[in-house]
């Protein structure tokens, strides 16, 4: 079945409270894909990928990660079968090092055996880690603290990444070269589902783009389509 999406959202809706935030969120990803989610702030895209994750207490919908409906599962059952999430606030372990913070990645997952191999492998796909494996990982920049996060998400080798706004607040030569890194990612067979307010390089990386407004998608396309179309990216994404 290589035409099933690897992640398949239907119907998706989840509530805060009594805020009715999701009304229906339909997404697919493909394996293999880097798909992005943009719009505008409060659209709801956190959210959504909270709830893909289960992290939203009350959820309605579909749910499918390689064709299994995972909507009722905890957060690190669905981690288990290879999905995982790097929240906006990166969670770095202060007082632990840099190749310390990267082996909690690995700690409850299947891959244990390979932990060496995982962190040389992840030294190479992000250089600037690599020379400061021995460093205190809070020390470092926050854009380099950001790539920690991601590293150690990927210690697990999980077939697909959920990441919240990977730039926000970080330098932009560090946000090119991590974008950089996203498509070496893609190279090596994760699939990405992105939420990310630099839409321009966002567009630049990506496959397919689901736009969202209030709760909902309002617009999808493949990348090229939408960077020819400054309508869209007009009325949607301008922050
Ligand atoms: P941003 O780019 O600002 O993070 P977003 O598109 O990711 O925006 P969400 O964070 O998903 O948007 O928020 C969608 C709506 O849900 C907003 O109106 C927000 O205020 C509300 N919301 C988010 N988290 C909570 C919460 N824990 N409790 C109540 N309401 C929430």
């Amino acid at each position: 079945r290589a035409s099933a999406p690897l992640l398949a959202v239907a119907g998706l809706n989840a509530w805060y409270g009594h805020s009715h935030i999701l009304q229906g969120v339909s997404l697919e990803v493909r394996a293999g894909e880097i798909v992005t989610l943009i719009g505008r702030n409060g659209a709801g895209k956190t959210t959504t990928l909270k709830s893909i994750m289960g992290l939203v207490p009350r959820r309605e919908g579909r749910v499918t990660f390689a064709g299994e409906e995972i909507l009722g599962l905890p957060a690190h059952v669905r981690f288990h079968r290879g999905l995982a999430y790097v929240p906006e606030e990166r969670r770095i372990v202060p007082g632990l090092t840099v190749e310390e913070n990267l082996r909690l990645g690995i700690l409850a997952a299947r891959t244990r055996a390979r932990e060496a191999a995982r962190i040389e492998a992840i030294a190479e796909t992000f250089p600037r880690l690599k020379q400061r494996l021995r460093q205190e990982a809070v020390t470092m920049s926050g854009g380099e603290q950001q790539m920690l996060a991601i590293a150690r998400a990927l210690m697990a080798e999980p077939r697909m990444v959920l990441l919240d706004e990977p730039s926000e607040g970080i330098m932009p030569i560090l946000v090119e070269e991590m974008f950089a890194q996203f498509a070496a990612m893609k190279r090596a067979g994760t699939t990405i589902l992105l939420v990310e307010q630099n839409v321009d390089l966002a567009l630049d990386i990506s496959d397919r783009v689901y736009v969202m407004d209030q709760g909902a998608i309002v617009h999808h396309d493949t990348a090229a389509a939408l960077n020819a179309d400054p309508v869209i990216q007009d009325r949607y994404c301008s922050v």
